[in-house]
C-alpha cells in the first residue's frame, strides 16, 4: 500500500479518536477532531451509520495502529509476523515491537511532538543510540539501550520545544528520561498494560488470522 499523502486529522476523525498525529496542534483547540467530531466527508455529521461487519471492524484497528505509529502496510504484516514467531501472546508481541521503534522512543521520551516528527529526526541523523548515531526510524531498541539527542541537534526549536511544553510531565515507566541530558534509557521491555496505546490488538490478531 502506498504512503498516505492526505489530511492527517481526516484519519483522526475517520476513527472516532485522537490519534496524535500532528504533534502540537493535538493539543491546542486548533485540533480538527475538538471542532468536528465527527466523521469526515460532506455528511460525516449527518450520514447514518451503515452496520459494520467483524471484518470492517478488525480492518479498522488494524488502520488506527498503522496510522497511530505510522508504518506502511507490508512493515505491519512483517511486525505482525515476527510477533507470531515469538514465544507469548502475539497481540502483546506486536504491540512491543511497535513500542521499541525508534521514532516512538524519541516521542515518548518528549524529544519530538508526534511520532512524524520524530521520524524525521532520526532519519536527520540527529540522534544517538549507545553513543553511535542512528538514522533508522524503525531502529528496535532493546533493553539498556541509551537514546540520546545529539548536542548539537539540542537546539533545534522543534526539540526544544516539545522539551519545554512536555518539561514535568515525564514518560514511559518502562523508559529512564533525563531531560537535561537529552537523553533516554530502556529499563525494561514494555508489558501491554505499559503501553498508553489506543489499540485493541486482539482485533488486529482476528484480522490476520482469517
Ligand atoms: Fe488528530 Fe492531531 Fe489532527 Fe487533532 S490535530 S485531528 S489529534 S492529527
Amino acid at each position: 500500500m502506498a504512503t498516505y499523502h492526505g489530511p492527517r486529522c481526516r484519519q483522526c476523525r475517520s476513527h472516532g479518536m485522537k490519534l496524535f498525529i500532528k504533534g502540537q496542534r493535538c493539543y491546542t483547540d486548533k485540533c480538527a477532531f475538538e471542532r468536528r467530531a465527527y466523521g469526515p466527508g460532506q455528511h460525516g455529521n449527518t450520514r447514518r451509520r451503515r452496520k459494520t461487519t467483524e471484518y470492517g471492524i478488525q480492518l479498522k484497528e488494524k488502520q488506527k495502529a498503522k496510522r497511530t505509529y505510522g508504518v506502511l502496510e507490508r512493515q505491519f504484516k512483517n511486525y505482525y509476523k515476527e510477533a507470531e514467531r515469538q514465544a507469548g501472546v502475539t497481540g502483546e508481541n506486536l504491540m512491543r515491537l511497535l513500542e521499541r521503534r525508534l521514532d516512538n522512543i524519541m516521542y515518548r521520551l518528549g524529544f519530538a511532538a508526534s511520532r512524524s516528527g520524530a521520524r524525521q529526526l532520526v532519519r536527520h541523523g540527529h540522534v544517538r543510540v549507545n553513543g553511535r548515531k542512528v538514522d533508522i526510524p524503525s531502529y528496535l531498541v532493546t533493553l539498556g539501550d541509551e537514546i540520546e539527542v545529539k548536542e548539537k541537534s539540542r537546539s533545534i526549536p522543534e526539540v526544544r520545544m516539545s522539551v519545554d511544553a512536555k518539561a514535568g510531565v515525564g514518560t514511559v515507566e518502562w523508559l529512564e528520561l533525563d531531560p537535561k541530558k537529552f537523553s533516554g534509557r530502556v529499563l525494561e521491555m514494555p508489558s501491554r498494560a505499559q503501553i498508553p496505546s489506543p489499540v485493541d490488538e486482539q482485533l488486529i490478531v482476528n484480522f490476520y488470522s482469517r
